[in-house]
């Protein structure tokens, strides 16, 4: 049996010590534990890593903390559009949706694409129609408003500004949620959910759920989600450019996460960061921020949720 190990993250960002209450931190790890448990059970069980970074990705979306799901900020025009992507490392298969609506897990629908239909990438109008047909219910918006979310969005709607929900600002503290994980037969998976930017508009979209920038997974590299300034990270191909090093430089998998985060995407002025698994059930968690929410747990025995560098 290979060893088996999931790693989750929340969103990196101007996360300083301080910053938050302790209860709000207890709050965040809370919801993190939550979420690392259930993707570590399902690998326990002997399921699929695919399965284990959906299961995980839902408890971070369920979640009002991070911005994905039920915590998605505000689009310029008072909306939420959310993107999300899966990939499957054993067989490269993957699955993505952008600009959705109404969704409450869009991980899921993600999968549903790469199982259930012959596409890749659905968009809009589009993937809501692929989500209508399979019977998915629709949540009102009020499902996804957050009070801090909306004053967040109040502060730049009037601007042509657009940014991360989790930096920035002291006590701006969200993010774009992700989960990879290695699974007992040693293939490996990672799945990516966000609300996208704060003010965005013109259907923008992000890194997230573009295959090879914000996610990316192949048992002969690695499995990576991605977090930060998703127009660096597209520009930077991040997540294959992780895979890339590996393959074709010989690189490790933390030599190569950190070459990509501390050196390539900083040079053109990119902040965020990735956790990255491989089929031996290594992970790295690497951040140019000043903290990323993270967890990980291995077969090893090994488990950490930190937030701060
Ligand atoms: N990468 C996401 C995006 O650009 C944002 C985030 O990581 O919070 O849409």
């Amino acid at each position: 049996m290979n060893n088996f190990s999931i790693a989750i993250h929340g969103g990196a960002g101007t996360l300083v010590k301080g910053m938050m209450t302790p209860h709000l931190e207890i709050e965040y790890k809370q919801a993190l534990k939550e979420a690392l448990d259930k993707g570590y059970q399902v690998l326990e069980q002997g399921k699929t890593a695919v399965e284990a970074v959906e299961q995980a990705v839902i408890v971070l979306e369920d979640s009002h903390l991070f911005n994905a799901g039920k915590g998605s900020v505000f689009t310029a025009t008072q909306t939420h559009e959310m993107d999300a992507s899966i990939m499957d490392g054993k067989t490269l298969n993957a699955g993505a949706v952008s600009l959705i609506t109404g969704i409450k897990n869009p991980v899921t629908l993600a999968r549903d694409v790469m199982d259930k239909s012959e596409y890749v990438f659905l968009a809009g109008e589009g993937a809501m129609l692929f989500a209508r047909h399979l019977n998915y219910i629709l949540e009102p918006p009020t499902y996804f408003y957050d009070k801090l979310r909306y004053k967040q969005w109040l502060e730049i709607k009037h601007t042509d500004n657009f940014k991360l929900d989790h930096s920035e600002k002291k006590d701006s503290k969200f993010g774009t949620v992700g989960a990879v994980a290695c699974d007992k037969n040693g293939n490996i998976a990672a799945g990516t959910s966000t609300g996208g930017m704060t003010n965005k508009r013109y259907g923008r979209v992000g890194d997230t759920p573009i295959i090879g920038a914000g996610n990316y997974a192949s048992n002969k590299t690695c499995a990576v989600s991605c977090t930060g300034s998703g127009e660096y990270f597209i520009r930077g191909v991040v997540a294959y450019d992780v895979a890339s090093l590996i393959e074709h430089k010989g690189m490790s998998l933390n030599d190569a996460s950190n070459e990509v985060i501390n050196k390539r995407i900083l040079e053109i002025g990119g902040d965020g960061g990735l956790i990255a698994v491989n089929a031996q059930g290594d992970i790295a968690m690497v951040f140019n921020t000043e903290g990323m929410y993270r967890a990980c747990k291995t077969s090893n025995g090994k488990e950490i949720i930190f937030i701060y560098k």
